[in-house]
């Protein structure tokens, strides 16, 4: 047998080796932008073309390269940061690998200009795949400016990989985020298609927070501080918890991101008894610990790191924790088994609570024969705003096995059931725990979850007038505005489009979103929630082949406008509800893919008596 082993060309080896180091622009952004950190830079730019994959350039006042260093730089495992392995332990830089130079030149074009501080002369150098192509001395600013062009333009099938333009700014944005915050004294910007994103000058940690995450935290943030001999713990917490996918969680440890599960736990249990179920801390807590009890020796782009004494580490940070949360009186309030749903409606919070009074009707008669009930007056249902006059009672259910008489465009698939005789239309739905309605037929009880049952009537609803594109909408007296954050904005903008195919007059300018018409379906007073349920969607990774945009729209829509248990209904709100709902191309399961309705037959009752 012939021999088959073979040493891979060193191209080839440096594109796999680099796979492990960059894998999407959002890597290139954060090996670039610490490079610019270790070498001491006070300003740092960043340069973004179509989410990183036409250009990420990375521009700062460091101490720079001299001409030799400049080429080395290139090299694999060729670094200034560390000159053996007991160097590690002694670390106070971001980077010691060599690593990520060499591995950017392999998969894309790259453009140094660099000048040393107190030189006149700089370098240019032009590396492609790996070999340099050009380089001359040139005068340029002291610093250095690292230009990466074309990510894998001679990796097809990994450039293939990448995701959607949104998805790799998102990706890049959490880099620039984290790097940011490790270091608010030192001033960033970031420029995406020659827009200016974000102009963060170099300020408090406190300030950096807002900067970033916007307005929304001034008040939030409770301070954290402890200085033990161990390690030294400051930063902030939010007073506020959160049910949110994407909570703020930060941990840097010497001004590094990392995460770490068991300091995480750490930091939930000192909010014991503060977060309902589902609900998540926010925090952003430093760290600093002498290099040589952590180990940060593994995956380069891992940000998981060792501790070689954690569960001290578990107990200074859950007790400074505490500490703060018991000096800044963040206390538990009323009753956390409480199920958010169930809440005192807002309307009632302030009020004081009242004696009942009872009236006793002296001449009742339990004997004497009940006069019939009258017939309740029908009006306009205002929570559906149909178009069509609202359905009564009885055509739900004679209207809906015979099509004629339903007045909604929209008609039900079929009759889900037995319907009730005409002349049985005293009968009325119970809403039980202000949470599910029952509604009876002939020989069946229905339990109808009501918020489940709005969510689904809103979703096709929207559905469908986001799909045809000409949804009405109400102009407002008073345009409304909300300011957000330069990363929310961008979250927005995208969906642009569908928002106002739903009926949404929406503008964006700067960080300003203005409204100056909505959806009738929609009222002023619940457009922040929606804003809300919308950046906290549009933040988590969903494949955008899954899931059309007008698809999670109308999810959103549905989800935030929905009536929420608690909420109280008129009878003729309840019938209108029941109504929709069997109107509904699927009226058994939310959008959300939760059943809305139980029945019991009264065989069944009747075999549990
Ligand atoms: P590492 O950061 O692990 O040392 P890199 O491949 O990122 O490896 O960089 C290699 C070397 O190039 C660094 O050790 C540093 O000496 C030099 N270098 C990289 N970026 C810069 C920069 N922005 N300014 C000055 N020197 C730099
Ligand atoms: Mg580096």
């Amino acid at each position: 047998m012939s021999d088959i082993i073979r040493l891979l060309p060193d191209h080839v080896a440096n594109q796999i080796a680099a796979g492990e180091v960059i894998q999407r622009p959002a890597s290139a952004v954060k090996e670039l932008l610490e490079n610019a950190i270790d070498a001491g830079a006070t300003q740092i730019k960043l340069y973004l073309k179509d989410a990183g994959r036409t250009l990420v350039q990375v521009v700062d006042n460091g101490i720079g390269m001299s001409p030799t260093d400049a080429r080395l730089a290139f090299e694999r495992h060729a670094t200034s940061k560390i000159r053996s392995a007991d160097d590690l332990f002694t670390l106070h830089t971001k980077g010691f690998r060599g690593e990520a130079l060499a591995s950017i030149a392999s998969v894309a074009q790259v453009e140094l200009l660099t000048c040393q501080q107190g030189q006149e002369v700089g370098t240019m150098l032009r590396i492609e795949g790996n070999k340099i192509t050009e380089q001359q001395p040139v005068v340029t600013q002291k610093g250095t400016s690292i230009a990466m062009k074309h990510l894998f333009f001679n990796v097809p099938a990994r450039r293939n990989f990448l995701k959607s333009d949104t998805v790799e700014m998102r990706h890049i944005l959490d880099e620039f985020h984290r790097v940011a915050l490790a270091h608010p004294d030192l001033q960033f910007s970031l420029f995406h298609n020659d827009v200016e994103q974000f102009a963060l000058p170099a300020t408090t940690l406190r300030k950096r927070i807002v900067q970033l995450f916007g307005q929304r935290l001034e008040e939030q943030l409770v301070p954290v501080e402890e200085q033990t001999e161990l390690l030294s713990i400051r930063g902030f917490i939010s007073k506020n918890a959160y049910r949110k996918n994407k909570v703020l969680q930060f941990f840097m440890v010497n001004q590094r991101f990392i995460k770490n599960r068991y300091l995480h736990h750490a930091v939930v249990s000192a909010f014991e008894g503060l977060l309902k179920e589902g609900e998540q801390p926010e925090y952003f807590l430093y760290l600093e610990i002498d290099p040589k009890h952590i180990d940060i020796n593994i995956h380069p782009t891992k940000t998981e790191i060792k501790f070689d004494n954690d569960q001290a580490i578990y107990a200074l940070l859950r007790s400074a924790i505490k500490h703060s949360l018991g000096q800044f009186h963040v206390l538990p309030s009323i009753d956390f088994s409480l199920d958010e749903q169930n809440e005192v409606p807002y309307s009632y919070k302030d009020k004081e609570a009242q004696t009942p009074v009872y009236h006793v009707d002296r001449n009742f008669n339990p004997f004497k024969m009940e006069t019939p009930i009258p017939e309740a007056p029908k009006s306009q249902v205002s929570f559906s705003h149909r178009e069509s006059p609202a359905p009564a009672w009885e055509q739900l259910y004679t209207g809906i096995p015979s099509k004629a008489n339903a007045p909604s465009e929209q008609e039900p698939t079929s009759a889900p059931f037995e319907l009730f005789p005409q002349e049985s239309k005293m009968q009325t739905n119970l809403y039980f725990q202000k949470k599910y309605l029952i509604t009876f037929l002939r020989d069946k009880v229905l339990f109808v979850h009501v918020a489940r049952a709005h969510q689904r009537v809103l979703y096709e609803r929207f559905r469908k007038s986001i799909l045809q594109g000409h949804s009405l909408s109400q102009s407002l007296l008073f345009p409304l505005e909300f300011e957000y954050s330069p990363s929310e904005v961008l979250e927005i903008t995208p969906l642009l489009p569908e928002l106002r195919n739903a009926g949404f007059m929406i503008e964006i300018e700067g960080n300003t979103v203005r409204f100056t018409g909505l959806p009738p379906m929609i009222k002023e007073s619940q457009v922040q929630a929606f804003l809300y349920e919308l950046l906290e969607r549009a933040s988590e990774d969903i494949p955008q082949e899954v899931f059309s945009q007008e698809e999670m729209l109308a999810k959103i829509l549905a989800k935030s406008l929905a009536i929420k248990a608690g909420q109280p209904l008129s009878g003729e709100e309840q019938e209108q509800l029941v109504y929709d709902l069997f109107s509904c191309e699927e009226p058994q399961l939310s959008p959300f893919g939760k059943k809305i309705y139980t029945e019991l037959t009264v065989n069944e009752l009747e075999s549990r008596l």
